[in-house]
């Protein structure tokens, strides 16, 4: 433990051999590689050496069978998740063994399977993936991703896998949605298990609908996996409930923005109900939908918010009624969402989350 003395280093060593984990501080630290060594102690089953040695008596015979690679890698992966690793673990090692081999006999004859994973990444903060979102992520060949997904989720991707952006931006260049399905579709037909991360949530606008009627129609199979919206986020983490008690009995989730081609937005029903609205895509246009929905009898004084870049480290929120709000906003920094409805005033009493001092502009949150 003296370094400058030393030749050479002894690493905390959690031997379960064949597997065998080394942790070293380079000399640094040898106390924090040995407090390493004892939570990684706690997590390693009891019969991972067991797992390793029954792994290494089949690998040869299942290159054998499955001389693709690529099968390959997704089979150990199937094995080692699933019933086959369990049994191990719990040394019924012949109950394994027949499990592999029925497992072994079908991917060998049927190669690789592929499937789609529709999975909502969440409205930035990368604390807000789903475990079953991480869980799919991190067994794709490929990853199809969207522009607002945080780089922190895409890292969670296997090393090996091929991350694709197929962004869109209002506005701005977009890969065609006709394009992405095609995409998404090619990849399953060659046997892939694609991953088609979204921000927020896939069926909260978007289109995630559309890239699984197109897989449906292909008889292609897939599964979904929820996200956290923009609007639960942005309102987590800005402090204001979407519904509270004698402010708001519901809430509605609109665009503010509309295809070239399509009628207006009909405000007066929602105007009319009393609901809490939440309006997506619509942060460049706040001045236009704050007169809107006073033209259609919202109050001027009815409290609103625009929540900018939500549970990211970057969030703005500014607060002020539909008559101050878009003198108060200043240039906008997409993504943002406009926060219509009496529960807006509650984002000062209930702010809680800390963001970079540079950019938090919390202080402008005034609620006349
Ligand atoms: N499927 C997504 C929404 C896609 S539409 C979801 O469920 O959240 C894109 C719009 O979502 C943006 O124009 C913006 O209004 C909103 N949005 C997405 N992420 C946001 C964020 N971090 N902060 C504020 N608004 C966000």
């Amino acid at each position: 433990d003296d370094g400058e003395a030393c030749s050479f280093i002894v690493p905390s060593v959690i031997d379960r051999s064949p597997l065998v984990v080394a942790i070293s501080s380079g000399g640094e630290a040898p106390m924090v590689a040995r407090l390493l060594r004892q939570q990684m102690e706690t997590w390693l089953p009891e019969g991972i050496a067991r797992l390793a040695s029954w792994v290494g008596g089949w690998r040869k015979q299942v290159a054998q069978r499955i001389p693709d690679a690529r099968v390959r890698v997704r089979f150990w992966q199937d094995v080692l998740d699933g019933s086959p690793a369990e049994q191990v673990l719990a040394g019924r090692e012949s109950s394994a063994n027949n499990l592999l081999e029925q497992r072994l006999e079908s991917d060998a004859v049927n190669g690789s399977v592929g499937e789609a994973w529709l999975v909502g990444a969440g409205p930035g903060d990368p604390g807000l993936l789903t475990r079953r979102g991480q869980y799919l992520l991190q067994r794709a060949d490929a990853v199809l991703y969207d522009r607002l997904v945080s780089p922190q989720i895409i890292d969670l991707a296997r090393r090996d896998a091929e991350l694709v952006c197929v962004g869109k931006q209002g506005g701005g260049p977009s890969t065609d949605q006709g394009d992405i399905n095609r995409e998404l579709l090619r990849r399953v037909r060659q046997g892939q298990r694609v991953c088609r991360l979204k921000g927020g949530d896939p069926f909260v606008f978007g289109r995630g609908g559309e890239e699984l009627q197109a897989l449906a129609e292909a008889g292609l199979p897939f599964q979904a996996v929820p996200g956290i919206t923009a609007a639960s986020g942005c309102a987590a983490y800005a402090g204001i409930p979407l519904t509270h008690r004698g402010l708001a009995e519901g809430v509605s989730f609109v665009t503010g923005h509309r295809a070239p081609g399509t009628p207006p937005t009909d405000w007066a029903p929602l105007v009319q109900s009393g609901h809490t609205l939440v309006i997506y895509m619509g942060a460049r246009r706040v001045a236009a939908l704050c007169q809107d929905l006073q033209d259609h009898g919202k109050p001027a004084t009815t409290p609103a918010a625009v929540v900018e870049q939500g549970t990211t480290r970057d969030q703005r929120v500014t607060g002020g009624t539909l008559a101050t709000l878009p003198g108060r906003m200043g240039e906008v920094r997409t993504p943002g969402l406009l926060i219509v409805g009496d529960v807006a005033r509650l984002a000062g009493e209930l702010q809680w989350f800390e963001t970079a001092p540079e950019t938090g502009r919390s202080a402008q949150t005034k609620w006349q």
